[in-house]
């Protein structure tokens, strides 16, 4: 029998293989830290997992494309970007996963988001896969004919590698329901198909499901408000910070106030807003989402309550959770400190790795409840799995039916994690939970499909 010390210097030893496989990609190897560090009690228990050569094709994505995204601007001006597709693992569905459109995108970050993916699709219980693709095209101050020649540019390469049983990419950062209609009406075109489920968070005319848009930041509250319930509390009358301003973050806000909490934040690159009566949601959206602005604008029309602060750091705001909704490692030791002195109770991640590891290691060490993001934002893939399901016997449900679907899948979610982390020796350790859940289910299909 094999003991956990030998098990945790294997793991260790196949972590810095990778890395050394995969050369300057720090966010990656972060993803695959995160995971290998908490393996060692199911690779004790269940010895199948030694079997050589798992854990190894788990970490390597099934396939990787890197495409040339040629595109003119308004004045004719030709740019040359880079496209991605990530197929990571299909164990359990076709690749899923959004497009992310940041000049920061490159393959690293693309390979951390589709490792991610292949657990948080396993944790909703749905037959979905892991996959992750994007550019490093930057959509900001771009006119709306620019974005579409990008987004044309784009499908007419990724056509050939996606399909409803192949592969589904949705939304990220950068790629919103304008994007993702641009990228749909192209792969309509070129294929001459209505093959609706080929893309997830359409327009609800032609395809798309209520609640997708508010799917993400929806569910992250949900598994705030559960982790808050395990401690004997519930989200009303909470204070929260929350980053970024976009999809996810804005969701967020509109559910925490909904539930009764105070969202007191939200952020952009550019610096945080501040407003002791809780943001505006209204104004929000329409600063962000119809007038795609700064969120400086949103302070100048708020009000007294509010204020602007350039390139300050949203942690600093003193509040009783956190849910950081906008970019990976957003979120390091120095930030986890200052939500600790400042009595945070619990950070849920909205965003994908917005914490790095030493700030994880930080709040669980200080009694903090965390959530990781491939539990706590695993909503937006479930309903993206929830609108195929829909394309599929060509109806649409209504917005309840798709809540009460995506309040449950939040709720097993929670479960799950908590009675895993429970049954391997560490109770409250949601990271644990997550990563053993999701891994017993991708692992165990693995096996049984053979060497593949
Ligand atoms: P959006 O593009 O709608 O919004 C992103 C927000 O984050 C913006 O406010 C943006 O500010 C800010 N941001 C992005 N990059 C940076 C950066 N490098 N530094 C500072 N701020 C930054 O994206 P989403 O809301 O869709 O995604 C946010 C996070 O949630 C990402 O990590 C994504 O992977 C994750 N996620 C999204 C899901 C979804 O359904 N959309 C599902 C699950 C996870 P600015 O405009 O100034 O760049």
């Amino acid at each position: 029998m094999t003991t956990r010390p030998d098990i945790n210097t294997t793991l260790d030893l196949l972590r810095i293989e990778i890395e050394h496989r995969n050369p300057a990609q720090p966010e990656f190897h972060q993803a695959i830290h995160e995971v290998l560090e908490t393996l060692a009690p199911v690779v004790a228990e269940r010895p199948e997992y030694a079997e050589p050569g798992l854990i190894e094709r788990l970490c390597e994505p099934e396939r990787q494309v890197i495409f040339r995204v040629p595109w003119q601007d308004d004045h004719g001006r030709v740019h040359v970007n880079r496209g991605f597709r990530v197929e990571f693992n299909s164990a359990l569905g076709p690749y899923k996963g959004g497009l992310r459109f940041h000049p920061s995108v490159n393959l690293g970050i693309i390979k951390f988001l589709g490792f991610e993916q292949v657990f948080k699709n396993a944790l909703t219980g749905l037959g979905i896969g892991g996959g992750k693709g994007g550019s490093d095209f930057d959509p900001h101050g771009r006119s709306d004919a620019e974005v579409m020649r990008f987004c044309q540019s784009f499908m007419t390469e990724l056509y050939r590698h996606i399909g409803e049983h192949t592969d589904v990419p949705a939304g990220d950062i950068g790629v919103g329901s304008r994007e993702i209609g641009y990228l749909f009406g192209q792969y309509r075109r070129i294929t001459n198909r209505w093959e609706a489920g080929v893309l997830t968070g359409k327009g609800q005319g032609w395809g798309g499901s209520l609640i997708r848009p508010e799917a993400t930041g929806y569910g992250n509250v949900l598994f705030a408000g559960a982790m808050l319930r395990e401690r004997g509390e519930d989200l009303e009358g909470q204070t929260a910070v929350v980053s970024g301003s976009g999809n996810v973050a804005i969701y967020t806000i509109e559910k925490l106030t909904e539930l009764g909490a105070n969202p007191l934040t939200c952020s952009d690159s550019s610096g945080y807003v501040i407003d002791e009566k809780g943001v505006d949601v209204a104004l929000l959206k329409q600063v962000k989402e119809v007038e795609r602005g700064r969120i400086g604008t949103y302070a100048e029309r708020r009000g007294a309550s509010a204020r602007f602060v350039p390139g300050g750091r949203v942690w600093e705001v003193p509040a009783d959770i956190a849910l950081p909704s906008a970019t990976q490692n957003e979120l390091d030791e120095n930030d986890a400190a200052t939500l600790v002195r400042n009595g945070v109770k619990a950070v849920s991640e909205g965003a994908n790795m917005p914490v790095t590891l030493e700030a994880v290691h930080l709040l669980q060490r200080a009694g903090v409840a965390f959530g990781p993001g491939k539990a706590a934002n695993a909503g937006g893939v479930a309903v993206s799995a929830l609108e195929m399901a829909q394309n599929h016997a060509r109806t649409s449900w209504t917005a309840q039916r798709v809540q009460d679907e995506l309040s449950h899948i939040m709720n097993d979610i929670h479960t799950t994690c908590h009675e895993t982390a429970e049954r391997y020796g560490s109770p409250g350790d949601y990271v644990t939970g997550a990563n053993i859940a999701a891994f017993e289910r991708v692992a165990d299909s693995m096996l049984a499909q053979g060497v593949i």
